[in-house]
């Protein structure tokens, strides 16, 4: 690990400006990611600028929505009674992330900017194209259990890590950033990108940018909504495949409908025609089957990941017919 300096912003302003946009600084949230790839040499940073002290505050919005700020601790986002109560799958999703320990430290900011856990991306033996552009992908002939089935490229097959974000995308959100040419807000699905050719460059956050929020807008029928995770241990461990899903039925008639999947791909992978499938169908097996293929169309698998195709399409009929039952609508 190489030294570094440190220096700690009483503002938004003050972390912007400490930061600077050569690069060669970076923003510390809770250090969960940041300093274990500092550890392994992957990430070199010259300088940290912690953000730990500030936008911390969780914010219930006039209009019903909520803003929680980047700094805000994942497991004070997951305690957050408006959060239990009105967005039920975020703070599960969130529940499901890492350990006490962990959502303790990690931030709402961080957990967004979060490196994939590809094993070749962190072994620096192995040829990878987001840590060297250029170098080449050994995840396509290698162990790719873990890996992308929808959305990938020949350059990178990853898939982004976070349990969180997958909520975020089923639910709309959006991420408000800050920079020297002024604050811009993206919509989530748009913040971060497919691998392409360019698998280093994993956000549309811009440099020198900080996060300064994450907005959630009004929607009463994410109140009953729900988070499903498949992975190989029950504790402290990564999604094979996971599924974030709002479903309101009304006279057995599937009235709104939400879908996003983790663990299938470079980014939080919003199932849109799988929710068009859905919308004015009846709520039965069979229109939650089908919305299953629909999300799953296009995939395609490598010699370890094939099974991710079945099993997602498994998850989200199962947990579309477990939220209908809830709503006792069937
Ligand atoms: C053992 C272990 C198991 C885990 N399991 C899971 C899991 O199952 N599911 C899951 O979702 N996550 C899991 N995590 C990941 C954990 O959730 C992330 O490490 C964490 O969310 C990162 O947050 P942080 O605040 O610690 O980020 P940091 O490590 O501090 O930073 C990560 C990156 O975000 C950048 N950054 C931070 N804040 C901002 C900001 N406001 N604006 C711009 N850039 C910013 C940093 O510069 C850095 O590049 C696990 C982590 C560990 C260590
Ligand atoms: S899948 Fe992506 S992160 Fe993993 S080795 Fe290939 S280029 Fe690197």
């Amino acid at each position: 690990m190489r030294n570094f300096a440190y220096a700690k912003a009483s503002n938004s302003t003050e972390a912007i400006r400490l930061l600077g946009h050569s690069g060669a600084a970076k923003f510390l949230g809770g250090g969960t990611n940041l300093v274990d790839l500092m550890r392994e040499n992957i990430e070199q940073p010259e300088s940290l600028v912690d953000i730990t002290s500030l936008l911390r505050e969780i914010q219930e919005n006039a209009d019903g929505g909520v803003t929680i700020g980047a700094a805000a601790r994942n497991s004070a986002v997951a305690a957050h009674r408006t959060i239990r109560e009105r967005f039920p799958v975020l703070s599960q999703a969130i529940l499901f992330g890492g350990s006490g320990q962990v959502r303790n430290m990690a931030t709402i900011g961080g957990n967004l900017m979060q490196r994939t856990r590809c094993d070749y991306f962190y072994d620096a033996a192995s040829r990878c194209n987001k840590r060297t552009p250029g170098a080449g992908c050994d995840a396509i002939d290698g162990f790719n259990r873990m890996h992308a089935i929808l959305g990938w490229s020949p350059d990178c097959i990853a898939t982004h890590p976070s349990d969180m974000c997958v909520a975020l995308a089923a639910l709309d959100a959006s991420v408000e950033v800050e920079g020297r040419d002024g604050k811009r807000s993206i919509r989530f699905t748009e913040f971060h990108r497919l691998p392409g050719n360019t698998p280093h460059v994993e956000t549309d956050l811009r440099p020198g940018e900080l996060i300064t929020s994450v907005t959630i807008p009004k929607l009463d029928a994410a109140r009953r909504s729900v988070y499903r995770k498949v992975r190989d241990r029950s504790s402290y461990a990564f999604a094979l495949v996971s599924v974030a899903a709002v479903l309101e039925v009304e006279n057995g008639v599937v009235k709104t409908a939400r879908l996003a999947l983790g663990g299938v791909a470079h980014k939080p992978w919003r199932a849109g025609p799988a929710e068009e499938a859905l919308q004015g169908s009846p709520a039965n097996e069979a229109s939650f089957g089908r919305a299953a293929d629909t999300a799953l169309a296009g995939a395609k698998g490598f010699a370890h990941n094939e099974f991710k195709i079945e099993l997602a399409k498994r998850l989200i009929a199962s947990t579309l017919a477990d939220l209908a039952r809830k709503d006792g609508a069937r």
